[in-house]
Formats: structure tokens, sequence, C-alpha cells
């Protein structure tokens, strides 16, 4: 079969390797389409010490394919069920990610696929359905915020996870303030039920760019007494500046939010389902997997997430 394999970065190659055997417990999954995203393009352009440790790396994590003739999806991770994080109902301390979704067929282990594979409800399509990995850490974050009926939420980000934390908001009562993007995002950031402002003195803030300066803005913007949702992740070293005047004398409330659990996975599936919004659009470009080293060496400007397709 076909995949694509992360030799350094810059490096992506697409390759003929043997097809994956699955082990007791696993399933293997033939691709239907698989989906960029922003980590994806980071990964590709500096490493990951996380999600590409070795080299050459599997690679792409977004995806929907059809097992035993059922269209399913899958997460990229699912809880290990025995660490203190686990125990306590917080985050897993103990995840592992599946990569290797730009490919012809993946194997999804036992972990994953005794709890994060669901069939994709009827009339989902395929590209659409790939997107419940990314939706559900948002359904995370939205569940880390503490939105309240009422609450002026300004998101830092206005790619296509700007956009999903969007909808989440609104969905949960909120009014969601895109800050940032090209004035040509505007159509698109009133669909998903925002609009675009400065965000200045919001309820909450969410950080979803993933840089040192956009997180030291988050704190800025935030009104006195509200709370900071640290979306975007920084590399391991990074020691962003933060205003400890404002978090101490106008008690804010800074919190993480870092991926997703099998509650909002089940949760994003059912969202995407509805139809609420139009997850359609945030897929901009379709490419054949033998075109995805390309497009990650030369992004399109107006690239959200590109539909890969083996
Ligand atoms: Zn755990």
């Amino acid at each position: 079969m076909k995949a694509a394999l992360l030799y350094a970065p810059g490096d992506l190659r697409i390759e003929e390797v043997p097809r994956p055997e699955p082990g007791p417990g696993d399933v293997l999954v033939q691709i239907e389409v698989a989906l960029t995203d922003g980590t994806d393009l980071k990964t590709f352009r500096r490493g990951h010490p996380v999600l590409a440790r070795e080299s050459p790396a599997p690679f792409g994590h977004e995806f929907c394919g059809i097992l035993d003739g059922r269209r399913v999806v899958a997460a990229n991770s699912a809880p290990c069920g025995a660490c203190d994080g686990c125990a306590r109902g917080e985050q897993c301390r103990d995840l592992s990610f599946l990569a290797g979704a730009y490919a012809d067929w993946i194997v999804v282990p036992e972990r994953i696929a005794a709890v994060n594979v669901h069939d994709v409800p009827p009339g989902v399509e395929p590209e659409v359905a790939a997107m419940v990995e990314p939706l559900a850490c948002c359904l995370r974050g939205i569940e880390r915020a503490g939105i309240h009926a009422g609450d002026t939420v300004a998101i830092l980000g206005a790619g296509p996870i700007g956009l999903m934390l969007a909808a989440c908001v609104a969905d949960a009562g909120g009014w969601p303030v895109v800050v940032g993007g090209r004035p040509e995002r505007q159509e698109l950031v009133e669909l998903f039920g925002a609009e675009s402002g400065a965000g200045t003195g919001a309820d909450v803030v969410i950080e979803a760019v993933g840089s040192e300066a956009a997180w030291t803005n988050a704190v800025e913007l935030v009104r006195p007494g509200g709370t900071v949702v640290m979306f975007g992740g920084l590399p391991r070293d990074a020691r962003p500046p933060v205003d400890a005047y404002r978090l101490h004398y106008e008690e804010l409330t800074v919190r993480g939010s870092f991926h997703h659990t099998p509650a909002t996975l089940r949760a994003a599936l059912g969202f995407l389902a509805s139809g609420a919004y139009p997850w359609g659009r945030l897929v901009t470009h379709r490419v054949l997997l033998d075109e995805l080293p390309a497009l990650f060496a030369d992004p399109p400007r107006d690239l959200l997430k590109a539909a890969v397709v083996p």
C-alpha cells in the first residue's frame, strides 16, 4: 500500500510499504479520506517531539474509513484508564498518539478501538466525519472554559480550530468573537456563529493560535475576574511572559485545555451529524495522497483543511 512517511522536517515522501497487520484487539481500517490540520503543518515544518519521534514517521491523524463494510471514524488516542489522571476524571497522563492516516490503510490499536471508534451516522460526508477529532478537542476546550449563557468569549485564531471553537461557544450560549484573521474569513466567521472583533474585556478568552505572543495577549484581553483557556500548545521550553499584576489583583483564572476525551469525541460526532454549522466549508482543498508533499511544502494562502484521498 501507499503511505506518507515524514523523514525529517520538510522531507515527506509517499512510499510503497507493506499493509500493516492488526494484532489481537486491533482493527484495520481502509482510509477513505484524511484531513490536514495545523498540527500536521507545524510537524512538517519543524518536526514534533511526540508525534514524529522516529524517522521515518507515519503521518496524519484525522480520518474516516471503512471497517468491516461500515464507515467509521476513530480518535488518535484513548485514555489508559489506569493512571492518576484517569482515576481523577482528568485528562489521561499516559496518552499515546496514533498517526499514519495519510495512507491506504491504518491499524487502530486495541486501546483506541475499544472506546474511540464509532460508526459514522448516515448522511454525514466522510470528510466532515473526519473532523470529529479536532471538534472533540474544541468541545473539551469549551468544557474547560466553563462558559455561561451570555458570556462574551474571545477566540484568538481564525483557522479551522478557531471557527470550530466559535460554533461550540455559540451552542453553549456564549457570544463568540473571533480575533485576528484576514478580511476574507469574515463570511465564515459569521457562518460559524461568531463576529470578528478585538476581544477586549471578554468574559472568557480562548487562545487557539499556539504562540507565546498569543498567550500573553490572551491574558491582556480578558476582563478582571475573567477566565483564560490556553488551548494552543507551545514548545516544552516556552516561558511566555504573563501579567502577574492582572493574575493576582484582578483574580484571573487561567486554565489549560489539551486534547479530547471519549465523551467529547462522542459529542463531536453528534454535533457534526446535526448539520448545525456548515462544517464542509472548512475543507477548502482536495488532493491525492501523491500530491500531499507539494501541498505541505507550499500551502495555498486560503487553505483551511485539505481532504487527502489515497
Ligand atoms: Zn490514563
